[in-house]
């Protein structure tokens, strides 16, 4: 049997790890659409995105045509202290679902931030070092973005202001300890120290806050404090180019043992680890050398790609940031209090918006009680405590395998295993106690939030 001879994990040396990043965007035929200016309606230029993001990190925003971006030495040694990723054969499910699929994961969550988040933060922060900036703000929501940027931060010595959602704020001390102990500041959002928060704070009082909230926060924070800049941990081409890392590693070594994914599944927030993880596939598949399925998996709460609208919306409720076109539910939808607090944004990346809009990947969606299900299965089997948002890809590549039982395919099933979920116990307790409830916003709550967004003359 050809399967005895792969190992459970397969791990690339550290001169296996990828020296460049790949920019899908170059293989695209049609783009994605460019960032607009709100008040002209313009493509966003270099100069116009200069006050809130960094140099660099415009230059690598605004590519379509570089396919490899090298990856600085510096990044690369950060990158080595928790790369590479292993990619694990999934024996024990595939043992356990009596599937004839082959399984595997690609395991990003063997760092304290707990997810694949680090990898565009220390890109981000370094790119800001090396501007000469004092600092970052960002937003966080479950916190395991603000965990990365604060060590992210903390290595390169810069200062690091994290406006953190506030149900998650709330729900979760112990995340905010983190980024504490790495140095950052921590905010619940909506606060009154920005003029949006206390704007959104007298048009909704009592907000629990959403990621949308905590970005007006953080970009109103940055333009206006000398010496910082904005970072984003998802949606951004930049993001979705440092997250390339992911599915570079997980090429090489499916490419060693001569393993080729027939479906590659990944959660999708902002659509960072999945955008990463497809990339390098779907290049092949848009220079038609492959074919592969690619499946989007997002919360039945919050179903940008399913529901969604594919329009140019803000990135954030405050309407300061630049237009995008995407996926959306529209910049002022609140998803109801899900557990999976890092699949809660509004919008989609404008890349994978793109992709799913000419056909080239499929979205589903999936309510949490059946996420939490399929996460407690494999833990039980596979050992690792999942996050929820990873959950999400886990339930279906556990419905493609019993799917491969019935029709007896012997499919090969690659999926992101994003991150640990230890700060996510209340949920899980939840669950256990059978008080979880599935949320899923109506028809008529999406139209109202549509009917708010912007017109944009294309
Ligand atoms: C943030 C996060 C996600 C979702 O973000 P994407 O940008 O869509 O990848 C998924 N899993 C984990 C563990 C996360 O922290």
């Amino acid at each position: 049997m050809a399967n005895e001879k792969i190992p459970y994990k397969i791990y690339l040396s550290e001169e296996e790890m990828p020296r460049d990043w790949y920019n899908v965007r170059a293989d695209m035929k049609t783009k994605p659409a460019p960032l607009l200016n709100p008040g002209t309606g313009e493509p966003m230029r270099f100069e116009d995105l200069q006050p809130v993001f960094c140099d660099e990190l415009i230059r690598q925003e605004l590519d379509n045509d570089n396919r490899n971006i090298p990856i600085p030495q510096e990044i690369r040694d950060f990158y080595k202290m928790y790369r590479p990723s292993p990619l694990v054969r999934a024996y024990c499910l595939e043992e356990k679902l009596q599937t004839p699929a082959k399984i595997y994961y690609k395991f990003e969550g063997n760092n304290t931030s707990g997810s694949h988040k680090l990898n565009s933060a220390i890109a981000q922060a370094y790119y800001a070092k090396k501007q000469g900036l004092k600092g970052v703000t960002t937003e966080t929501g479950a916190g395991q973005w603000g965990t990365a940027l604060s060590m992210a931060c903390a290595y390169l010595d810069l200062d690091c202001k994290v406006y953190m959602v506030k149900v998650s704020y709330e729900q979760k001390p112990f995340r905010r300890e983190v980024m504490r102990t790495y140095g950052a500041s921590v905010t619940p959002s909506p606060s009154m120290e920005t003029e949006i928060g206390k704007k959104i704070l007298a048009e909704h009082p009592g907000t629990t806050g959403s990621l949308g909230c905590a970005i007006s926060e953080a970009v109103e924070v940055a333009t206006g404090t000398e010496g910082y800049r904005y970072v984003l941990g998802s949606v951004l081409n930049q993001v979705l180019l440092h997250q390339s890392v992911i599915g570079l590693e997980a090429k090489a070594a499916m490419d060693k043992y001569g393993i080729v994914p027939d479906v590659i599944i990944g959660c999708a927030g902002g659509g960072s680890n999945l955008g990463g993880l497809i990339s390098p596939f779907m290049g092949e598949k848009l220079r038609g050398e492959k074919d592969y399925r690619f499946i989007a998996v997002e919360p039945a709460s919050c179903p940008s790609f399913t529901r969604g609208r594919f329009a140019y919306d803000f990135c954030d409720t405050g309407m300061v940031c630049p237009l995008a076109k995407m996926y959306t539910l529209g910049s002022g939808f609140i998803p109801s209090a899900n557990h999976a607090g890092g699949l809660r944004y509004h919008g989609m990346s404008s890349t994978l918006s793109q992709l799913y809009h000419d056909g080239y990947m499929e979205a589903t969606s999936v309510e949490q009680t059946k996420v939490f299900e399929a996460a407690e299965q494999f833990a039980r089997v596979e050992g690792i405590l999942p996050a929820p948002e990873s959950s999400h890809a886990i339930r279906v590549a556990i419905d493609e395998a019993l799917k491969c039982k019935e029709t007896g395919e012997e499919k090969t099933i690659l999926f992101g295993l994003t991150g640990t979920g230890y700060f996510d116990m209340v949920a899980y307790e939840k669950f256990h106690n059978g008080e979880m409830t599935d949320y899923v916003p109506t028809d008529a709550e999406l139209e109202e939030s549509f009917a708010k967004l912007p017109k944009v003359n294309e």
